[in-house]
């Protein structure tokens, strides 16, 4: 991943601090996934990932507040949020947000895998489906570069 491509974001400059705070971290997908700290949780509950502007998103799937998540570790909700406006990661495409980036990727992902699936099912790919996979790799790329 070209991370230099990137300035650095609110996101990467806090999320050791957070994770450090927490247990059972691993990652998960474009972020990570933690056992809650503000209930008993034994198996990963807490998603975190980075939201637009930098901004840290955090979900408890147990239902638990933003507020009570970052209570329990000693921090506030705004501290979620970037205090520097420099922090603030542009995506550097005009009205591209970051969950439209990751939607577009999840796509792309789909139809990857419907070709890879004919090929490994030893049907014949025509040049078309050929093309469009070859397309659908360079945007799952371009999306990774930006942490999808
Ligand atoms: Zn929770």
């Amino acid at each position: 991943m070209k991370r230099s491509l990137l300035v650095q974001s609110n996101f990467d400059v806090k999320i050791e601090t957070i994770l450090s705070r927490l247990e059972g971290v691993r990652k998960q997908g474009c972020g990570f996934a933690a056992r809650c700290p503000a209930h008993q949780d034994r198996s990963p509950s807490l998603s975190l990932r980075e939201g637009d502007g930098g901004r840290i998103l955090i979900y408890c799937h147990a239902g638990c507040t933003a507020e009570a998540v970052t209570s329990s570790i000693g921090m506030t909700v705004g501290d979620l949020f970037p205090d520097d406006p420099k922090l603030r990661r542009p995506i550097p495409i005009p009205g591209v947000t970051r969950s439209r980036l990751r939607e577009a990727a999840e796509i792309e992902r789909g139809i990857l895998f419907i070709v890879n699936a004919d090929r490994h099912a030893n049907k014949p790919v025509n040049v078309n489906d050929e093309a469009r996979a070859t397309l659908a790799s360079q945007r799952i790329a371009m999306a990774r570069r930006f942490g999808c």
